[in-house]
């Protein structure tokens, strides 16, 4: 007879295959699709989405996991099959606390509210979303209280996308991130002027931008065997097996850092993906360790990389080769400035890397408000605009710049926004650690040499993909827990040294 974890293996592997599914049409509607398909789409989606999620939480899986948990429990913590069947019962629990109709019910608001969004964002009309976003509130604390928490209503919606992490650590985090960021913006707001990025704005050709994105992804080990870029509104990263990662870009003529940083960011997404063990293929295992994790590896690339001086002085000569008209009387050090300037500014996926963690707890802090009912729904622009004027000194004008620019709410999603920053606390978690075991990192960078870091990081983290909570993978890279401490090391640095204070 067939092993129970064979046996649960071979059933988990088509679910993953119906999901996988579902993740090259969501690609495809994202690039390729036209207009007409939209409708169609939704439909095939949905019937995917609902086909995996009823296998998933099927009795004859839950009795395949309850078989196995005593004997998984002598077996080796580290491997692969201990952590398959840890990471399952886990999601197992989870989804099974959710009523197929309190899913079926937050699909249907959650695309009228998109729908909704998308008009009152253009129209900058709040009270058009309003309903909507009240419905989506009502229907996350439902989920809260069906998944059960024992502190705070956010703390499941949180763990959706965290494994493990407490709203209350969050909170500690970002009050001690916000007490070194606000005097550092206040400070750097009054010196704006020692930076100019005026050299960013001059028009550049988008082929060549192309051109430019494909040379350095390759260089820092991105496959394109295993692996492809195209173009969409909204960049992002998607993955229908270990070697079939996809990147997306998009490309601006008159900001050509758009298209450098945002190719730089997804490829990081697509270096994890495609570091993954391939002994976890179709496990569910062949994931990130979680959003925040996730976000790491895309802020390293992005910014702990990308906005380097060592990455900076190896690749300028060839931008400027590139770009001699543009480029050709500027200097490597101007140009490094320039990708660095911090500008308080309204829009959050437009943040610079000081004041992009005050955007987060804004929202944060407002989802908090929302579902503890300490604030009314209705009152969210007023709130939103008076912590935007406490945290970046400025008002937005009005909601589209405002309350209505993300479209996480609109799909349903409270307890995500935190991942962004934890992400970015992370990635210098994670670098300082590289920097650490590999002495001369920053010398190889300096000189395109990218394979050491790659090693190190497919080794630490990438080959383990979701075996690990993220609070026990942090704790195995770095020997330690989360901290802010890293993060607002390097962060003090780096600007005190560009803006001279
Ligand atoms: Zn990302």
């Amino acid at each position: 007879m067939e092993s129970k974890l064979n046996q649960l293996k071979t059933r988990i592997a088509e679910i993953q295959d119906l999901r996988k599914a579902g993740a090259l049409l969501s690609w495809d509607q994202q690039t390729y699709m036209p207009p007409g398909g939209a409708a169609a789409r939704a439909e095939q989606l949905a019937t995917l989405q609902k086909t995996a999620h009823t296998w998933f939480v099927s009795d004859e899986i839950g009795q395949l996991l309850e078989d196995l948990e005593t004997e998984a429990a002598s077996w080796d913590y580290d491997s692969d099959e201990a952590s398959l069947v840890r990471m399952l019962t886990r999601d197992y629990r989870k989804a099974r606390k959710l009523p197929p109709d309190l899913i079926a019910e937050i699909a249907r608001v959650t695309t009228l509210a998109f729908e909704a969004w998308t008009r009152a964002r253009q129209d900058s009309d709040f009270p058009l979303f309003l309903p909507h976003l009240e419905k989506i509130v009502e229907l996350n604390i439902r989920v809260a209280e069906a998944l059960g928490y024992q502190e705070c209503i956010y703390d499941p919606l949180l763990d959706q996308f965290e494994p493990d992490m407490k709203t209350a650590q969050v909170a500690a985090i970002f009050a001690e991130l916000k007490a070194e960021l606000l005097p550092l913006v206040r400070a750097i707001s009054e010196r704006l002027d020692r930076v100019d990025d005026s050299v960013l704005h001059r028009p550049t050709d988008v082929d060549k931008q192309w051109q430019f994105g494909l040379e350095v992804i390759k260089d820092i080990g991105f496959d394109l065997e295993r692996g492809r870029q195209d173009k969409s509104v909204h960049p992002f990263t998607t993955s229908f097996s270990i070697g079939d990662v996809r990147l997306t870009t998009r490309l601006d003529p008159n900001y050509f850092p758009t298209a450098l940083f945002g190719t730089l960011h997804e490829c990081g997404h697509g270096l994890y993906e495609q570091g993954i063990d391939p002994a976890l293929e179709r496990t569910s295992l062949d994931d990130g360790a979680s959003l925040g994790v996730h976000e790491s590896q895309s802020r390293l690339w992005e910014n702990l990389i990308g906005r380097s001086r060592p990455f900076i002085q190896h690749y300028f000569p060839r931008l400027q080769a590139l770009f001699p008209e543009q480029l050709g009387e500027v200097d490597s050090e101007t140009f490094y400035r320039a990708v660095n300037r911090v500008q308080p500014s309204l829009i959050r996926v437009e943040a610079d890397e000081v004041t992009y963690n005050l955007h987060i707890m804004l929202r944060f802090e407002l989802e908090n408000d929302m579902l503890e009912g300490k604030l009314r729904v209705a009152d969210v622009p007023e709130a939103w605009n008076a912590k935007m004027q406490e945290y970046l000194g400025l008002v937005p004008p009005n909601d589209r710049l405002g309350v209505l620019q993300d479209v996480h709410w609109s799909s349903g999603l409270f307890g995500y926004f935190p991942t962004y920053t934890l992400g970015n606390l992370l990635s210098v978690q994670f670098f300082d650690q590289a920097k650490q075991e590999v002495p001369d990192l920053l010398d190889q960078i300096a000189s395109g040499k990218f394979e050491a870091l790659l090693a190190w990081l497919r080794n630490a983290i990438y080959r383990h993909g979701r075996k690990y909570t993220p609070g026990e993978l942090v704790q195995r890279v770095t020997g330690q827990g989360l901290t802010a401490r890293n993060y607002l090391n390097y962060i003090r640095t780096k600007f005190s040294e560009i803006y001279g204070l």
